[in-house]
C-alpha cells in the first residue's frame, strides 16, 4: 500500500487545477482534485490570451478545446479594440512582435472549465466534485479535511498539495499567507446579454473595452461569444457604484448595470436591443496577494496565489503559467531531481505578472489608456504592446518585459508631446 493516498491534491477543479492535473497525470503522478461545486458552474473570466493556447497545447488540452468549440459557442478572437472618446485602437493579434499564437478563444467559463476537468479526468486524474477542503496539517506531509455536502468529513493524504481554489484562497486563508493588493478595491457587476448587435462596423472577433466618457478609471468589456450571447460588464471603484445606488434608489444590480451601461458611447449604441435573461452578478475586492507562493510541501496556483485586475484578461493566462511551472517543479522532484521552487516557479511566474501589473498601474494613471489610441506610434511600439495584450509576457526578447515602467514612461511621454 503506497504511504500516501495520492502524489498530489489540488484544491479546486478551475483552469489552474486542470491544467496543472492533467500535466501532472500524464508523467504517471497520481492526482485527486478536489472540487467544491459541481460542475458545470458559472464563473467570470470569459476572454483568453493567445499566450494560453501555448499551455493548452503543452498539457494536451488544445485539440479538445478547439474540437468543442463550435458546440460550446466558443468565440474566436485575433484582437483587441479600444474605445474612448469617440476614437477606437484595434489591435490586431497578428501584427504582434513575440512569436506564437495569433488567436484565442473567449468561452463561457461554464462550459470551458467543465471540458478541462472532465479532460484531466480522462487522463487519469480522480475528481471528487461537491466537496471542499476545509482544514490541512502539515506532518510533515500535507494531510487535508475535505467535507462533502452532507456534511460528513474525511482525511487524506498526499506528498505535496496545491491550491488552485481561485478567488476563496484556501491556503493563504488556512495558513495565514494573505496580503493586501497594491491596487486599490474595484468592483465589478456583470451578466451575459444576448446582444443583438447588428451593427456592420462591429467586430465580434475582438473583446471591446470602453472607458468611461468622464471618468478614465471606469471600465466596461463586451465580449462576445459566437451563438449571439456576449458577456456585459463595468468595472469601477465602490463609490461610483454605490452613488447611483443611492442617488437613484437602486436595488438591483441588474438595474446598476444598466445604469452604468447608460453612460456609455459605443456600447448603449451596440446593445440598444440587448436582452437581459441572465442574473446579473456583482464582485468586489478581487485583487489580492500573498506573502509567498510556494512552502514546504505545498504551491499556489493562479487566483489562489496573486491577483492583479480584469483589465487585460491575463488572469487564466497566469492560471495556466503558474500550473505548468508548478507542475515541471513537481515532475522533477517525484523524479528525484533538485529543485529549486524560488528560480523555477515564483521567479519565472513573477516576472510575467510585474509587466501585466506595471500595464495595471500604467491602465488606471491614464497613461496606457493614451497610448493604445497613440496610432501614430511606430508599428514596431504597437507590435510590442500588442504582444503584451495577447499575454506574451514571458518573452524576453520584448523590450516592454524587460523594463516595462520605463518603457511605459518613454512612450507616454512621446504620446504627451
Ligand atoms: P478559479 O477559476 O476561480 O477556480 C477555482 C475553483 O476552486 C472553483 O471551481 C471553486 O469552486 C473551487 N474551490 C474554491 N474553494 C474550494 C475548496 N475549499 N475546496 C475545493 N474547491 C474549492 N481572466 C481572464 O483570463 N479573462 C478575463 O476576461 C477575465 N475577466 C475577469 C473579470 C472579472 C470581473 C474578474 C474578477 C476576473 C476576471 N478574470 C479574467 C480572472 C479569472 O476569473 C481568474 O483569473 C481565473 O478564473 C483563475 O483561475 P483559477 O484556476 O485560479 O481559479
Amino acid at each position: 500500500k503506497p504511504q500516501y493516498d495520492y502524489d498530489v491534491i489540488i484544491i479546486g477543479a478551475g483552469p489552474s487545477g486542470a491544467l496543472a492535473a492533467s500535466r501532472l497525470v500524464q508523467q504517471g503522478i497520481r492526482v485527486l482534485m478536489v472540487e467544491k461545486q459541481h460542475f458545470p458552474r458559472f464563473s467570470i473570466g470569459e476572454s483568453l490570451l493567445p499566450q494560453s493556447m501555448v499551455y493548452l497545447e503543452q498539457a494536451n488540452l488544445l485539440e479538445a478545446v478547439e474540437a468543442a468549440a463550435d458546440r460550446l459557442g466558443f468565440q474566436y478572437k485575433d484582437g483587441a479594440a479600444f474605445y474612448a472618446s469617440g476614437q477606437e485602437s484595434t489591435f490586431e493579434f497578428s501584427k504582434k512582435f513575440s512569436q506564437g499564437p495569433e488567436y484565442t478563444y473567449q468561452v463561457k467559463r461554464a462550459d470551458f472549465d467543465h471540458l478541462l476537468a472532465t479532460e484531466a479526468e480522462r487522463m487519469g486524474a480522480e475528481v471528487i466534485y461537491g466537496s471542499q477542503v476545509t482544514a490541512i496539517q502539515f506532518s510533515p506531509t500535507p494531510v487535508l479535511t475535505l467535507c462533502d455536502e452532507e456534511g460528513q468529513s474525511r482525511t487524506v493524504t498526499a506528498q505535496f498539495v496545491l491550491d488552485a481554489s481561485g478567488f476563496a484562497r484556501v491556503l493563504p486563508r488556512l495558513l495565514d499567507l494573505d496580503l493586501p493588493s497594491d491596487f486599490p478595491v474595484r468592483g465589478a457587476v456583470f451578466t451575459h446579454v444576448i446582444d443583438n448587435i447588428s451593427d456592420p462596423s462591429y467586430d465580434r472577433n475582438k473583446i471591446l473595452i470602453e472607458t468611461h466618457p468622464q471618468d478614465p478609471d471606469v471600465w466596461y468589456w463586451l465580449i462576445p461569444f459566437s451563438d449571439g450571447t456576449a458577456s456585459v460588464g463595468c468595472v469601477a471603484q465602490p463609490d461610483f457604484l454605490q452613488k447611483f445606488e443611492t442617488e437613484q434608489n437602486l436595488d438591483s444590480s441588474h438595474e446598476l448595470l444598466k445604469i452604468c451601461l447608460k453612460q456609455t458611447q459605443r456600447f448603449s449604441q451596440l446593445l440598444s436591443n440587448a436582452e437581459f435573461p441572465n442574473k446579473t452578478q456583482r464582485i468586489t475586492g478581487y485583487s489580492a496577494n500573498v506573502k509567498k507562493l510556494y512552502g514546504d510541501h505545498f504551491a499556489l496556483l493562479g487566483n489562489a496565489g496573486e491577483f492583479l485586475d480584469p483589465i487585460f484578461s491575463s488572469g487564466v493566462t497566469i492560471a495556466f503559467k503558474s500550473a505548468k511551472l508548478a507542475s515541471d517543479c513537481l515532475v522533477k522532484q517525484f523524479n528525484f531531481e533538485p529543485v529549486c521552487w524560488e528560480t523555477e516557479f515564483a521567479e519565472p511566474l513573477s516576472s510575467g505578472v510585474t509587466t501585466f501589473k506595471a500595464f495595471v498601474n500604467s491602465w488606471y494613471d491614464g497613461q496606457l489608456q493614451d497610448i493604445l489610441q497613440f496610432k501614430q506610434a511606430p508599428d514596431n511600439i504597437r507590435e510590442m504592446i500588442c504582444s503584451i495584450l495577447a499575454g506574451y509576457v514571458w518573452d524576453d526578447n520584448n523590450p516592454f518585459n524587460q523594463a516595462p515602467h520605463r518603457r511605459l514612461n518613454v512612450i507616454g511621454e512621446l504620446c504627451a508631446s
